[in-house]
């Protein structure tokens, strides 16, 4: 039984940046990001959050569906990509860093990268409410593979828990920051309770794919509509996967 390959969007930030903004391809407009949603529905396909996608990922359920996810947490995933998947009657899963809440993106001023803040709780909670998921993305935003194993157990752990107490919901989802991980991580996000885990492996998932190791398709302010299409319904981005190994 042969099931379509599951394209698993990786966003950050939703946002029109200005020419020469380092790392620009880390926003994408809020215009494109419709534009692609847009695309999503007229070909038939449904945006769903990880937890609605897990019974495709899993071959007990049949379909054209993509996930859509979105790392990291940006206050402008709620003000300007909630509308538009609400709109489309999308859901998706937004990856929270558990000790950042209302916070800004530290892990990235380093590199040169703007100041952009993150959703403070009540905006999570909105987020939430509106019929959309949170994941976790660690407590910290740190290198998980590099980490000694206790802290690597207590930033996937505690950053479950402290999820689920703080907004009251499940939280069965993870995204390894940095797409940092191995056999030892994978085994950690296991014990933690989480039932997947997705990595910045580029490619679309089979459904013989580790739910732990799960590739995602990036989209940048450069995939029109073109690009994306040809990401998600080709076998582009799994041709990517191999180059990369
Ligand atoms: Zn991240």
């Amino acid at each position: 039984m042969s099931h379509k390959p599951i394209p698993i969007l990786m966003y950050h930030s939703i946002a029109s940046m200005p020419k020469g903004t380092i790392m620009r391809s880390l926003h994408v407009p809020p215009k494109l990001f419709k534009l692609q949603m847009w695309v999503l529905h007229i070909i038939g396909y449904q945006g769903l959050s990880m937890s609605e996608l897990e019974p495709y990922l899993t071959g007990r359920k049949k379909g054209r569906v993509v996930g859509i996810t979105f790392d990291d947490g940006f206050k402008n995933n709620l003000t300007n990509a909630l509308p538009i998947l609400k709109k489309f009657g999308f859901s998706a899963t937004c990856y929270i860093i558990s000790q950042k809440i209302g916070g800004i993106n530290e892990w990235d001023l380093n590199k040169g990268i703007d100041e952009n803040p993150l959703m403070n709780e009540n905006e999570i909670k909105e987020w939430i409410n509106s019929g959309m998921e949170i994941g976790s993305h660690s407590q910290n935003h740190v290198r998980l593979a590099e980490c000694d194993i206790d802290l690597a157990t207590t930033e996937i752990e505690q950053s479950r828990v402290d999820l689920e107490s703080q907004f009251d919901c499940s939280v069965r989802h993870f995204c390894y920051p940095y797409g940092s991980y191995n056999d030892e991580i994978v085994t950690l996000a296991k014990n933690a309770g989480y039932i997947t885990a997705t990595t910045v492996n580029r490619g679309r998932a089979e459904s013989n794919t580790d739910t732990f190791s799960l590739p995602r398709v990036p989209i940048t302010h450069r995939t029109f509509v073109h690009l994306f299409l040809i990401k998600i319904l080709s076998k582009y981005e799994d041709r990517k996967v191999r180059k990369q190994t």
